[in-house]
């Protein structure tokens, strides 16, 4: 039986390192802030503002929503971005995406400035991920892999990682933190023979899938000992959650496994908070 590598105590822990980084900014009388920038208003963009909104209350956190109608011209929005970039009190900002296609999303997410992109939107925080020079932040779910292999104690140093997927959002990130970790890193993709995704992640010390494919890592992709975290978001051929990992088949082979719902997508929002947080300890120290 393997161990779970539940997301909560990760959550758990980085919420006591933000809480202490908190009262530090408070006790400087800087009270961390957050901006979150909503085109329009698509029902799964509300619920992760919900989700993140509440969790940055409880941490401390204050939250500046920027609310812009669907049809909202380019200059509104970027516009928006510079006044966020311009104000001191405002430490971290996401903007959700996909943007409506009217929009030139390339240009836009080059006015954001890297100090306050904490899920590395800017070309400038994926440059400083790809050069490991700290620019803005990693995307957060990259983060949130991560810090979660820390926090279980896997080494990752010379460990062959596989990382299935390769998104500018999630997959390569992950795959160029892993490298920035020294770890032996392959990548997979649709396009990938799937003779060969399956023989690279059985060969792997540790599988990370983010392909957003249920029950693409099957029993044959695994062997005993290995560490499978799984990034996926899927809804199953049974209606529920599930993750790419055909769980109840991987699971007795494998020595550790993320579960999905409540394995990486539990750490994500509070990785999205600790940054802002982050960059608000960055400005203290800028100023002494
Ligand atoms: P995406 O569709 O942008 O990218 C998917 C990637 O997987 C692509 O590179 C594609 O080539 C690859 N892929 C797809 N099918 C494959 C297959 N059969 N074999 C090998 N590679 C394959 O998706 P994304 O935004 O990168 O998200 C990936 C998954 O992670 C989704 O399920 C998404 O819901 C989930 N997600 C989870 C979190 C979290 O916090 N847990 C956050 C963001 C995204």
């Amino acid at each position: 039986m393997a161990t779970l590598l539940s997301g909560a105590p990760v959550a758990q822990a980085l919420s006591q390192e933000i809480e202490q980084n908190c009262s530090v900014l408070r006790a400087h009388g800087i009270t961390p802030t957050f901006g979150i920038v909503r085109v329009g208003a698509r029902p799964d963009d509300l619920a992760y503002e919900r989700g993140v909104s509440k969790r940055a209350e409880k941490l401390g956190v204050s939250i500046r929503t920027f609310t812009l109608p669907e049809d909202v011209s380019e200059e509104q929005l970027i516009s928006t971005l510079e006044q966020i970039n311009e104000d001191d009190t405002i430490h971290g900002c996401l903007l959700f995406r996909p943007l409506p296609p009217s929009l030139d999303a390339q240009k836009i997410s080059r006015v954001l400035s890297p100090k306050k992109d904490v899920d590395a939107i800017t070309t400038a925080s994926m440059g400083g991920l790809l050069t490991n020079v700290q620019v803005g932040f990693a995307p957060c779910t990259a983060t949130a892999c991560l810090k979660l292999l820390h926090y279980y104690q896997i080494p990752l140093q010379g460990k062959r990682i596989v990382v299935v997927g390769k998104s500018v959002t999630v997959g390569l990130p992950t795959a160029l933190l892993m490298m920035n970790e020294d770890a032996t890193v392959s990548v997979c993709h649709i396009l990938t023979q799937p003779e060969d995704t399956r023989a690279m992640c059985r060969n792997a010390d540790i599988i990370i899938s983010a392909a957003g494919c249920a029950n693409l890592i099957r029993a044959d992709y695994v062997h005993p000992g290995q560490v499978v975290v799984d990034v996926g978001i899927n809804v199953g051929p049974d209606g529920k959650m599930c993750g790419d990992v055909a769980f109840s088949e991987v699971e007795p082979i494998v020595g550790a496994i993320t579960p999905v719902p409540g394995g990486v997508g539990a750490v994500t929002s509070t990785v999205l908070i600790g940054h802002t947080v982050e960059a608000a300890m960055r400005t203290l120290s800028e100023q002494s």
